[in-house]
């Protein structure tokens, strides 16, 4: 590495009243740009935690440019990726991006996989600091044996396939059976649970797939287990979520009232959000409906149940062996108490039949390049405040630096502490002096390596192209799904 001198001017030139970069005065940034250096930072991944620090970058220092890199030819990660085709509202941020994105400062090189058509190291030459905000591509395996027999698949995979990412466009998910099981109790749970009980007609006017929506058309899944090896108390759904599963079109819940003794006196002491969350757990589980709700429970022809204190033992052959035909539950108790509650198997088992295992229990993030600090066990970048460990001018923010947790507004936060330190080493001249030459070393390395990065205004066309394919079907959009077809709409 060429990085030598840490200090982004030297100290004795450095007035402690006046800090190169323009965070608090608009004029002092102007003064900046005549007499110095342009920090060129370099941000890898366009999900909310590369947009987000690329927006607090942007905005508190008058000078920085920065590139995003991300590996899709299409930015937004997860907000396109991720977020249920049903909840529109969240896509929000997107225009916020967007006008980040087209800031004369910040410029998107999508398609352009980082640690293979170029590596950190590279980019850490040509730019003073480098952020890495890569997210968590990969599913936390069960671990448990028959899990690799068709008809399993990871919730991540089948999130894709209906949310139009290239790579999971093959999965055919197989929705000939009757029962499916979800085995993990979190939002990503809910939302596939949802997307596969809601009446496809309801999903017709969202940016789901075309071929998503067939395939629910002619989906015989009629009922759907969202299984947790601990309690109610314990879940990690939150109450939209739930409130969403209770209402949701032609679906009844199945909760087992037993699974609630008790819980009404423990849920005085929780905080108030996971109150509420029980009380309406509870309402559902214990509550006899009123008459209309009884009603429109027993048209139901679809069910979802939550099946508590079960964890994954076993997924089980059907009779041939050729694919999976129920799920081996260890039947659990719960031991200690509040944070530390851990689930213990009674040694009794249940078998519960089905034709689809969806896990949902977690992601983690893949090492980047063997350059980087990794931690296997956390699945996540080793930092102290976005520094990462032992590499100066390394920053990391969002699900990679703190682990797949927590919402899009909790990846925001995070994402703004991350440049607000490397702000702030910019300024205590931690960060390289001189010039940078940023993107232009990069085209070099690339165009030589016969890539050719995807820039936001070609991303503004596919946009355009999605909307209008979208709009005879009276969807936001229609998804571009195939990477090829993409690239061939950009006349490449
Ligand atoms: P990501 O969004 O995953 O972004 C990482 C980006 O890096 C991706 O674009 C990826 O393609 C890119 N990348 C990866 N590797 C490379 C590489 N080698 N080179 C270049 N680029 C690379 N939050 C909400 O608030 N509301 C919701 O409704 C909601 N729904 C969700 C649904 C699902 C299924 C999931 C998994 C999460 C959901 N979240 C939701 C959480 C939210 O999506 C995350 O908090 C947020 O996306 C994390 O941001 P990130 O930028 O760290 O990761």
């Amino acid at each position: 590495m060429a990085l030598r001198c840490w200090r982004w001017w030297p100290r004795s030139a450095w007035p402690r009243t006046r800090l190169p970069f323009a965070g608090s005065s608009p004029g002092f940034g102007q003064r900046f740009s005549t007499q110095e250096t342009t920090p060129q930072i370099c941000v890898v991944g366009s999900g909310p935690a590369g947009f987000y620090t690329a927006q607090h970058l942007l905005k508190h220092h008058a000078q920085a440019h920065v590139d995003i890199y991300e590996k899709q030819p299409v930015p937004f990660g997860l907000v396109r990726f991720g977020v249920a085709p049903d909840h529109p509202e969240v896509k929000n941020v997107v225009s916020t991006f967007t006008q980040t994105a087209r800031s004369q400062r910040c410029a998107f090189r999508g398609h352009v996989v980082v640690g293979r058509d170029v590596t950190v190291a590279e980019l850490r030459e040509a730019y003073h600091a480098v952020v890495l905000s890569y997210g968590a591509e990969d599913h936390r395996a069960l671990d448990i044996p028959g899990e690799r027999l068709p008809g399993v698949l990871s919730a991540r995979a089948f999130v894709g396939w209906y949310n139009g990412l290239p790579e999971n466009q093959a999965l055919a998910p197989d929705l000939s059976c009757d029962t499916a099981v979800i085995v993990g109790q979190g939002n990503v749970a809910l939302d596939v649970a949802r997307i596969l009980l809601t009446p496809p007609e309801h999903l017709e006017r969202t940016d789901i797939t075309e071929a998503a929506l067939q395939a629910l058309r002619q989906s015989r899944v009629k009922t759907v287990w969202i299984v947790g090896r601990r309690g109610p108390l314990q879940v990690a759904f939150t109450i939209k979520e739930l409130r969403e599963m209770t209402q949701l079109p032609g679906t009844r819940p199945i909760l087992d009232p037993a699974d609630f003794l008790g819980l009404q006196d423990r849920i005085q002491e929780v905080p108030r959000p996971r109150k509420r969350l029980m009380e309406l757990l509870l309402r559902a589980a214990t509550e006899q409906p009123g008459q209309e709700e009884a009603a429109r429970r027993a048209r139901a022809s679809r069910a979802w149940g939550l099946r508590f204190f079960r964890s994954p033992e076993q997924v089980l052959p059907s009779a041939d062996g050729r694919r999976a035909a129920g799920v081996r539950l260890a039947v659990t108790r719960l031991e200690g108490a509040g944070e530390a509650t851990r689930a213990v198997p009674t040694g009794d088992t249940e078998d519960l039949p089905c034709g689809l295992v969806l896990s949902s229990v977690g992601y983690k993030s893949r090492p980047i390049d063997p350059s980087v600090p990794f931690d296997p066990k956390l699945g996540v970048i080793p930092n102290t405040e976005g520094r990462v460990v032992d590499e100066p001018g390394l920053y990391c923010s969002g699900w990679v630096k703190r682990g797949p947790t927590g919402v899009i507004a909790t990846t925001m936060t995070d994402s703004f502490l991350t440049g607000q330190t490397l702000l702030q080493d910019l300024r205590a001249g931690l960060l390289p002096a001189g010039p940078r030459p940023g993107y232009a070393a990069i085209q070099a390395l690339l165009s030589g390596r016969g890539v050719r990065p995807v820039s936001f205004s070609d991303w503004e066309k596919l946009d355009a192209e999605e909307v209008a394919r979208g709009q005879g079907a009276g969807k936001p959009r229609e998804k571009l799904v195939d990477t090829q077809e993409m690239l061939r709409l950009l006349g490449r």
